[in-house]
């Protein structure tokens, strides 16, 4: 069932865009159904869970890190993360510099920018995020590799509104490569799309697209 949606998303993605499964809330048993279907690539949103996931799970399994992630939690991932999606604030972002230094790593972090009509939603402004580059301050930070934007649409069925929501990012991120070209070769990821949403951000420049019940069902919190 898990393997079949996974082949049948995988099916419908083009060639490079890349599928982060998201787990969060669902069993070990059925991350590894989607893994025996060939999937390697999984999101998560709390640390504690994520820690017990990575301990029983495949080794090879490629962490995504999705989430809020309060800083005095960075030292548990910081070990064997992959990516981290939603950096939004230049502390956090210092902070998984200092781990990733601690653990001779370098942690590649997308910056979160918040675009939703929500208030709720993390992430930096556009002027924050392009004032925070400008500054230059991440270049001294030899443990984080800024590797793409993140951002999540307003929660709403209205196409036009959700559109609206990823197609700046996807300027956004077509400006930072401009203005900063040291930055081009490592700025890779635009992390936008979900399941309700997965195929319009793909249309407007999605390269990993983050899908949860589409693959695993409803969660149950
Ligand atoms: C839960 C979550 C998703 C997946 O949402 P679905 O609607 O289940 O696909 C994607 N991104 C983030 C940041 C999430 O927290």
């Amino acid at each position: 069932m898990v393997g079949e949606k996974i082949k049948e998303i995988l099916g419908s993605l083009p060639d490079k865009v890349k599928l982060c499964a998201v787990s969060k809330y669902h069993p070990v048993e059925m991350i590894q159904e989607a893994y025996n279907a060939g999937q390697r690539i999984f999101g998560e949103s709390h640390v504690q869970e994520l820690q017990q996931k990575h301990a029983m799970l495949p080794s090879d399994i490629e962490w995504h890190f999705i989430g809020h992630l309060q800083t005095n939690k960075v030292r548990y991932i910081a070990p064997y993360i992959s990516i981290i999606h939603s950096v939004d604030s230049p502390r956090l972002l210092n902070e998984i510099n200092r781990q990733a230094i601690r653990n001779n790593r370098q942690i590649p972090c997308l910056l979160q920018l918040h675009v939703a009509r929500e208030e709720t939603k993390y992430g930096f402004t556009d002027k924050e995020c392009l004032e925070y580059l400008r500054s230059g301050e991440f270049r001294t930070l030899k443990g984080v590799l800024v590797s793409g934007i993140m951002c999540m649409a307003t929660n709403t069925e209205d196409q036009e509104i959700i559109r609206h929501d990823f197609h700046p990012a996807n300027q956004f991120f077509r400006q930072c490569r401009e203005e900063f070209p040291d930055l081009a070769d490592s700025m890779h990821f635009r992390s936008w799309g979900m399941s309700g949403d997965y195929k319009l951000a793909i249309q407007e420049g999605s390269n990993i697209v983050r899908i949860g019940s589409s693959i695993f069902g409803p969660r149950t919190y």
